[in-house]
């Protein structure tokens, strides 16, 4: 595969950085996964919303003080390129990453490079079956410490501990609360929740990613169901009481859960299969949601 690291499109065998960068030794780096889905009768590749994805990458980088050479547009056509160069014929994910690749301290003041890689190994899966979910001791990084909001490499350090203690204890998917006890987000995708015909989400203000995905689904159930999704603080007991709940992310999709600390949600799942199926459908290109940009390739 051919990336685009140090100015040039290059082996990703040569894609390498010194072991003591400052995006090595302390995480310091922001990123992007996307996703694109490759349409064999029209032999083009459906790039989800990337200007939303170039447009978080730079808020995540302005607000680090992470310095960079590129504008949205100076990214948009390299990483077309880069996908073009390729010559992708099946489904990508597409990791956008600023980092640094020559030793320096974590309050550097150089300018970060970018690398822009494919990877094949994030299979798309038309009906993903449910998991199990449970409510880690660990809590979300907040706007008082370590935003959410920025999508940085360091930020996955508070999400390795919350999925680590799930596992051991044979769950699936960690859910975390907030510092004030809210519902937040899993560790790499956000969460809904469905109760008599109405839709939760945990707010912005819950210490959460601003999700793409999160987007497109409350424009899936506006479209859909009529229904406008409540942003709100949301407590563990509105998890255990919901009919339905899932997550959401560009690499997980639509995930339903199956339950949440062992409570299993009482309904067979219909309105979740409801969302995935439009939500598959906006991501192949057979139906057009004119809030969600699909970019050609
Ligand atoms: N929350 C976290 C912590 C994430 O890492 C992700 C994945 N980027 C999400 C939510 C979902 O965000 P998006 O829909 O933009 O991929």
């Amino acid at each position: 595969m051919i990336y685009y690291f140090k100015d040039d499109f290059i082996d990703s065998s040569e894609a390498t950085v010194s072991v003591m960068s400052p995006s090595v030794q302390y995480g310091l780096n922001v990123f992007e996964g996307i996703r694109g889905y490759y349409d064999s009768s029209k032999s083009s590749l459906n790039v989800v919303e990337l200007g939303s994805h170039l447009e978080r990458l730079i808020e995540s980088a302005k607000f680090l003080e992470i310095k960079h050479n590129y504008d949205i547009s100076k990214l948009h056509e390299i990483v077309c390129d880069t996908l073009r160069i390729n010559q992708i014929k099946e489904d990508i994910y597409l990791r956008i990453v600023l980092l640094y690749d020559l030793p320096g301290s974590w309050i550097t003041n150089e300018r970060a490079l970018l690398l822009v890689a494919p990877l094949l190994s994030y299979p798309f899966d038309v009906m993903k079956p449910a998991i199990s979910a449970k409510i880690s001791s660990w809590e979300r990084i907040n706007g008082r410490s370590m935003p959410p909001r920025i999508k940085a490499g360091g930020n996955y350090l508070n999400s390795r501990l919350a999925q680590l203690e799930i596992k051991a204890s044979g769950y699936e998917m960690a859910i975390f609360l907030n510092s004030h006890g809210f519902i937040s987000e899993a560790p790499g995708s956000c969460v809904f929740l469905y109760r008599a015909g109405t839709f939760y989400t945990p707010a912005l203000s819950s210490s959460i990613l601003d999700s793409i995905t999160r987007r497109i689904v409350i424009q899936i159930i506006l479209i859909e169901f009529g229904k406008i999704v409540l942003e709100c603080n949301l407590e563990r007991i509105d998890f255990y009481q919901a009919d339905e709940a899932f997550l959401c992310g560009t690499a997980i999709e639509i995930t339903p859960l199956k339950s949440i600390d062992n409570i299993e949600f009482n309904n067979d799942g219909n309105v979740t299969r409801r969302i995935m199926q439009v939500y598959n459908k906006i991501i192949l290109g057979e139906l057009v949601l004119s809030g969600v940009k699909l970019e050609k390739i």
